[in-house]
């Protein structure tokens, strides 16, 4: 079965690439977004959607992420209880 990732996302969207995407939400936030990543998150496959949940205390959310940029930004919090900063996204066995 296909898995629909953020790639996938940013592409009905209209744009080049999740991490396009992401900025475009981030910015309308006024969030920034940080790099080289600080931590990681693992990523899961869920009713065919590559997801990761956001790790940071009090969050909750949950992210498509890219099987090629491998990078989580929660859209929910923008990363605020990492300093703004992206994390590492450890693919499952399957997508990696
Ligand atoms: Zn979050």
């Amino acid at each position: 079965m296909e898995i629909t990732d953020l790639d996938d996302l940013a592409h009905v969207r209209g744009m080049n690439d999740g991490r396009t995407f992401v900025a475009a939400q981030a910015a309308r936030q006024r969030w920034p977004i940080r790099r080289p990543a600080q931590g990681s998150v693992r990523a899961r496959v869920e009713l065919g959607r590559l997801l990761a949940d956001c790790p940071l205390p009090g969050c909750g959310g949950a992210e498509l992420v890219s099987r090629v940029d491998k990078e989580f930004y929660c859209l929910a919090c923008g990363m605020a209880g990492n300093d703004h900063y992206v994390m590492a996204v450890e693919l499952p066995e399957e997508e990696s």
